[in-house]
């Protein structure tokens, strides 16, 4: 059974910030930034992938109610919302969560984005390949 599983059957303890019937909120253990809390469904998906549409919006809402909640109690009005879905995208635990970062003044946290204008011929072809 995997760690977040263990935390929803109670086998486990975690500082649980919100719940659901279907969902579970609380503090990542380790904490990026002050607040750093993780969004699970309370059954086994894998990853983004293997969501169904009904529980992606029920993570969905829970995440937006955290967020509110992270909003009242920390003052924080900033935030990352992050999911690393597959390893090669940094996934660690095999139990689809929804890192909530908020994020505050100098933290030092970067997500750098390339700012470079892509090719416009080959940005054309993938959309061809995508859209149609
Ligand atoms: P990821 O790399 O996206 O799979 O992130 C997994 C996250 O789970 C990491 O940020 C860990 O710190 C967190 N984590 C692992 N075990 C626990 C636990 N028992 N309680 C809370 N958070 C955990």
């Amino acid at each position: 059974m995997c760690v977040f599983c263990k935390i929803v059957n109670n086998e486990i303890p975690c500082f649980k910030i919100h719940e659901t019937s279907n969902t579970l909120a609380f503090l990542d253990i380790s904490q990026v930034t002050k607040g750093h809390t993780l969004v699970i469904p309370k059954k086994h998906y894998q990853d983004l992938l293997s969501l169904t549409p009904d529980i992606a919006k029920e993570i969905a809402e829970a995440t937006l109610e955290v967020t509110n909640i992270l909003k009242t109690k920390l003052g924080v009005t900033n935030f990352n919302l992050l999911n690393n879905s597959g390893s090669l995208a940094g996934q660690e635990v095999p139990h689809f969560h929804m890192h909530i970062l908020p994020r505050y003044e100098n933290d030092g946290i970067s997500f750098s984005k390339p700012h470079k204008p892509a090719d416009m011929a080959e940005l054309k072809k993938l959309y061809e390949n995508i859209a149609k």
